[in-house]
């Protein structure tokens, strides 16, 4: 691990020792480090012969869940094991690594972090304790986005929302990068590496295993109001089109249950649904909080979105993202 850059350990961080009293149990890990208590242990769920997840019930991080609110997924090769994204914490990461010891006794070859959320790369630690020359790969703008405050940011994000159960986490970077564009041989495997702009972030990477006709889609669809802050209206649009006429069979997606086709299609509505319509009652001179309800009127939003965790609570912040993406457009 010391060849790694690491940005912090838990122990310099003002943020993870605040409030000692609401503290989680805490362990003594093996370099004797403050550690919080260990994850439980949540069931992998097959996709093919050789891609699976872990499915995450809850929509966001609680200390019930020890922020555990992504879906970590691998895919198991002749040569060894690719983990796709690792969760919020090492305790979350250490989790993943004992569901993977059981349907496999294959070492993980290969991590790829999807883009910067703390839940996508948080867990990179346990895997560079338990394989210390693992490559961990992820878009260039991933990288730097952690490096210059989004480790930071996220590290205290999810300490705070989890009452402090990945203490002991350490920010550990990628070390490697996919631009989008990459066909990579691992093993029996062939894994194509897509970046198809700015979707959810800039720096969103699917991961599409071409024997299987899975797509790892990262958090660029799902079927839930998720954090658009970073991301796209028109960008997602574009790439759930481009997702779609990759015809895989499953995609897997960083929050929810997988799907067919169908996911993307249902993220490709919702994004025109709030878009199309923002742009329209925009010209029509409405504000933000005036367009609210006739969007909530539209089909989709009423039959579909509506039931998706998170609507009630998120939608108006969507819909002002919207409008500023708009305004962005018309200039
Ligand atoms: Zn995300």
């Amino acid at each position: 691990m010391k060849r790694r850059e690491l940005l912090k350990t838990a122990l310099a961080s003002s943020v993870g020792l605040v409030g000692m009293s609401a503290l989680k149990p805490l362990y003594a890990s093996d370099a004797m480090m403050i550690k919080a208590e260990p994850m439980y242990d949540v069931p992998v769920t097959k996709v093919t012969d050789s891609c699976y997840y872990i499915l995450a019930k809850d929509p966001e991080p609680t200390p019930e869940n020890h922020a555990f609110f992504n879906n970590p997924g691998f895919v198991v090769t002749s040569e060894g094991v690719v983990v796709i994204d690792t969760g919020s914490s090492v305790q979350i990461g250490e989790m993943v690594l004992r569901q993977i010891k059981t349907v496999t006794d294959k070492p993980v070859v290969m991590v790829i972090n999807t883009h910067y959320h703390g839940d996508h790369f948080l867990g990179n630690h346990a895997f560079v304790s338990a394989y210390p020359d693992v490559p961990i790969y992820a878009h260039p703008a991933a990288i730097e986005k952690i490096k210059s405050d989004g480790g930071d940011f996220w590290y205290g994000f999810m300490q705070r929302n989890s009452n402090n159960a990945i203490t002991g986490t350490v920010v550990t970077l990628p070390n490697k990068t996919f631009k989008g564009g990459e066909t990579i041989k691992v093993g029996d495997k062939t894994l194509k590496i897509h970046q198809f702009g700015v979707a959810h972030t800039e720096s969103d990477l699917i991961i599409e295993v071409v024997e299987d006709k899975v797509a790892f889609m990262g958090d660029t669809a799902m079927r839930r109001v998720a954090n658009m802050a970073d991301g796209s209206f028109v960008g997602t649009i574009d790439a759930m089109k481009k997702a779609q006429a990759l015809n895989c069979d499953h995609y897997i997606v960083g929050h929810g249950v997988h799907d067919n086709v169908k996911v993307c299609q249902d993220m490709q509505a919702f994004c025109e649904a709030i878009y199309n319509n923002a742009e329209e009652y925009y010209e029509e001179g409405l504000s933000d909080f005036e367009m609210k309800p006739k969007i909530m009127a539209d089909p989709f939003m009423k039959n579909v979105a509506s039931q998706w965790p998170g609507y009630d609570k998120t939608l108006g912040v969507f819909i002002s993202l919207a409008v500023a993406e708009v305004e962005e457009n018309l200039f």
